[in-house]
């Protein structure tokens, strides 16, 4: 492609997104596709010689977009959002176009120190003091590994340039809750710990974390020779948004010297808004801390930012230091492949720089606020419909719901609920996520799409009561 060709189609292909875009709101959300179909369609052997660009254009329309569920769309409601907000597109274009990789400051000194840049205006517009410094990765899965890594290694003295694992005498352990994300296990796991070392500490009726249990499940575990490790508290859970009491766990693990790694994967966007920030009281406690702007706050994904207290810790437990990449400055640069797992670093920095800077911290504050007041409303209107129930705290702009006729209960309700849903999700009128929760399904309404505006929030419960009607004639 020469760069005239690049202009040209590159003009197109972004006029085609603009389009894209606008006409969200006419398509089904999700995905009317059975499995297989698209496979099905698409040549099995790859193609010989030269495609025409706009060929492969026109393909997007024929081919790949019918079959995609829309995560832009204002009445998708599933899982947490993931918002592409539009300068954060043309960020991760530019970023990627100007194909520079991040192994040293060296490699490309602007990718690193737009990086430092960013991740400190982001520790300020949250409210972290400046003992934090963060660095941007791919997922809160990876930040959550390096976490217990790291705590694993300040619990055993680096054992890793030791015997490691294996060479310890006692088993380490970690305590979770029953809200923890999917990842905290995997986490966990990955770093060695094993699951018969993994804690499940019980919830409250809010589904947060028990301090005092927490509290009772270390001290019997110290009592038996075991070597509490880490705790992942929760700002934000995913099934519910249930808020892990930061400041009361912390008393316990700061008691016992026990590494406090914060998963606010969801909820980290919010602490952008003053009147949020009780909601993680006590972060200053934590060791490490995750969160993603490439959920709420409108960044593309991925942008994951981790932060932590001891940098130095990060880079002792990260670092590798082969002679291809050092460099005569090392001493006085920061070199970001040892504060965390990969190597190459993807410029991710400069979409959050444009996301920033395109809205503005006040731009930002609207549209979350806007999501917040959307999802009280919508909590209003279902508790007052008969026969509806909300079924958790709303902290931030997550909704979660049942519809519970007279008579229905324990696996038929659960059938009703899942059907109702699954129902509304065929439609394409809106998307949701069920999630089991207490050992019974409920329903997500999880707000908070970039156009997302309260009329498309109580047109999707009228479509919900629509179809819960008829899935309980039917
Ligand atoms: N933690 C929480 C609370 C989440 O809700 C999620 C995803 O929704 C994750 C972690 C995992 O995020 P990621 O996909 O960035 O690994």
């Amino acid at each position: 492609m020469t760069p005239e060709e690049f202009r040209r189609h590159g003009h197109a292909l972004i006029d085609w997104l603009a389009d894209h875009q606008a006409s969200l709101p006419e398509r089904p959300v999700q995905a009317p596709s059975r499995p297989g179909e698209l496979r099905a369609a698409l040549p099995q052997t790859p193609p010989e010689t030269s495609e025409p660009f706009e060929q492969v254009i026109a393909d997007l329309d024929r081919l790949i977009v019918p079959h995609l569920s829309f995560f832009q769309h204002p009445r998708f409601f599933g899982y947490f959002p993931a918002n592409a907000l539009p300068a954060g597109v043309l960020g991760d274009l530019v970023s990627t176009a100007l194909g520079v990789i991040g192994l040293s400051w060296q490699s490309s000194p602007a990718l690193t120190e737009l990086e430092e840049v960013v991740t400190d205006w982001m520790r300020q517009m949250t409210g972290l003091s400046s003992a934090w410094q963060g660095v941007i990765g791919d997922t809160a899965s990876t930040g959550t590994l390096v976490a217990l890594i790291s705590a694993r290694e300040r619990a055993t003295d680096y054992a890793l340039a030791q015997g490691g694992l294996q060479a310890e005498a006692a088993p380490l352990t970690v305590y979770v809750s029953s809200g923890s994300h999917s990842s905290v296990e995997k986490g966990a796991l990955l770093a060695g710990i094993g699951r018969d070392h993994i804690r499940l500490v019980p919830t409250d009726a809010a589904h947060a974390m028990r301090a005092d249990a927490l509290a009772e499940l270390v001290a019997a575990d110290l009592a038996a020779g075991l070597r509490p490790m880490a705790v992942v508290a929760t700002t934000g859970t995913t099934a519910t948004t249930a808020l892990d009491p930061i400041a009361a766990i912390a008393e316990v693990t700061s008691r016992h010297g026990i590494w406090l790694h914060v998963d606010a994967a969801m909820a980290g966007s919010a602490m952008i808004l003053p009147e949020c920030r009780w909601m993680w009281q006590g972060i200053e406690a934590a060791d490490s801390l995750v969160f993603n702007p490439h959920k709420w706050l409108g960044v593309p994904f991925d942008c994951s930012l981790y932060y932590v207290r001891d940098p130095q810790h990060l880079v002792r437990v990260m670092s590798t230091n082969p002679s291809y990449l050092q460099s005569s400055v090392d001493e006085e640069v920061r070199n970001l492949r040892d504060w965390g797992i990969p190597l190459g670093r993807r410029f991710r920095a400069l979409k959050l720089w444009f996301v920033i800077r395109e809205q503005g911290v006040a731009g930002l504050q609207a549209r979350l606020r806007r999501d917040l007041a959307n999802a009280q409303a919508l909590a209003r209107l279902v508790a007052d419909t008969p026969d509806w129930r909300v079924l958790a705290p709303v902290p931030l702009q997550t909704v979660c719901v049942r519809h519970e006729p007279p008579g229905l209960t324990g696996e038929a309700l659960d059938r009703h609920t899942r059907a109702w849903a699954e129902a509304v999700n065929r439609s394409g009128a809106a998307y949701l996520t069920p999630a089991m929760v207490d050992g019974r399904w409920l329903v997500r309404v999880s707000i908070g799409a970039p156009g997302t505006e309260l009329a498309d929030v109580t047109a999707t419960f009228a479509a919900m009561r629509h179809e819960a009607e008829i899935a309980l004639s039917g």
